[in-house]
């Protein structure tokens, strides 16, 4: 009774690979109207939902954990509540479901989780894996980060973003590497987040035995250790790496953020898994400059067209491995204190 089943696609990618960039895009498109999103954030300040800039109710923020580990049992009642309303009228009739893991997501207990829990399976059924990488960052991340092996070798689309940058490179090396990991995913490059909604929606349901045995193994894998272990909401993610945000009412000068991007980039850029925010400009006080960096990459200031519920305050959020909040907050009321006083840093 396949057909009765809502459609679920995981829509993965290691941490500042352009998964939001992506669907923020996507719910522009009206191929993706009816479908419900659920965003998976680290840390206690979630933007994602405020950069998609849609307001529907079919769009559930999960920012108090990651669903690979301290929150999976919270995506079973994500699913479960969205049904029911869906059910008795409270909601629009979904058609199909996306779900944004973090970018640190392990995916295999999130997939064992969408083919094995049957207050799931009963209602939905995990049709698509859609892993972003990054042409810049993406060998890098697959060299240190065990996440990202699976996040590509579990895939049936490989979005290959930020070519727009790297061009001159080539991405050659990258590709081979992806060919290694998993040959069989079907492959587009993106350019800017546009994609084709058609990765998200084709296909009938995920099947793990056209992967590589890896995929299988790792299945295996998570059934076991939920069965043998009733505690699984557990951090999969080590204490190296932490999450904070910093918030601020005062207006910073786009000189200024420059000067603190740049500076944090340099300093710690090894360290610097993530930066995202929403920044309150001296200049353009009127609308939030989105940034967004990842290690040693600085991404150009964009802008949202309306500050998120009204609230007009600057909020940037760090995923980071080792650097202290003081650290960050003391450079930030340096580089700003200094372009307030018109001192050059
Ligand atoms: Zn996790």
């Amino acid at each position: 009774m396949c057909v009765d089943l809502i459609p679920v696609t995981v829509l993965t990618g290691f941490l500042g690979s352009g998964k939001t960039t992506i669907l923020a895009q996507l719910v522009q498109n009206p191929a993706f109207v009816d479908t419900a999103i659920i965003i998976n954030e680290f840390g206690e300040v979630g933007l994602d939902h405020a950069l998609l800039e849609a307001s529907d109710e079919s769009i559930v923020d999960l920012s108090c954990g990651c669903i690979c580990c301290t929150i999976r049992g919270d995506l079973v009642s994500t699913l479960t509540n969205l049904y029911e309303r869906r059910t008795c009228g409270e909601i629009q009739e979904f058609k199909r479901v996306v779900i944004e893991t973090t970018g640190l997501a392990d995916p295999a207990p999130i997939i064992h989780t969408l083919m094995q829990e049957p207050k799931v399976f009963d209602n939905y059924r995990l049709a698509r894996v859609v892993t972003t990488i990054d042409a810049v960052n993406g060998m890098r991340v697959l060299d240190h980060n065990p996440e990202a092996i699976k996040q590509v070798a579990m895939a049936d689309t490989l979005l290959i973003t930020k070519n727009d940058i790297n061009d001159p490179l080539g991405i050659g090396p990258l590709t081979d590497r992806l060919d290694g990991l998993n040959p069989g995913a079907v492959r587009s490059i993106c350019i800017h987040g546009e994609t084709d909604p058609m990765y998200f929606f084709s296909g009938g349901i995920y099947d793990p035995s056209e992967k590589s045995r890896d995929v299988s193994n790792w299945l295996t894998k998570e059934a076991a250790s939920s069965r043998h272990n009733h505690h699984s909401d557990i951090n999969r993610h080590g204490s190296g790496i932490q999450t904070f945000a910093l918030l601020r009412t005062k207006a910073i000068s786009r000189g200024a953020l420059a000067i603190f991007m740049q500076m944090l980039a340099d300093q710690k850029g090894d360290d610097l898994l993530r930066l995202k925010g929403l920044v309150h400009l001296i200049e353009n006080p009127e609308w939030p400059a989105v940034v967004h960096g990842v290690q040693h990459v600085i991404h150009p200031i964009k802008r949202l067209y309306a500050w998120p519920d009204n609230i007009v305050q600057t909020r940037l959020v760090f995923i980071v491995k080792g650097i202290e909040k003081e650290w960050v907050e003391d450079l930030l009321n340096k580089v700003t204190d200094s372009a307030y006083a018109g001192l050059s840093v």
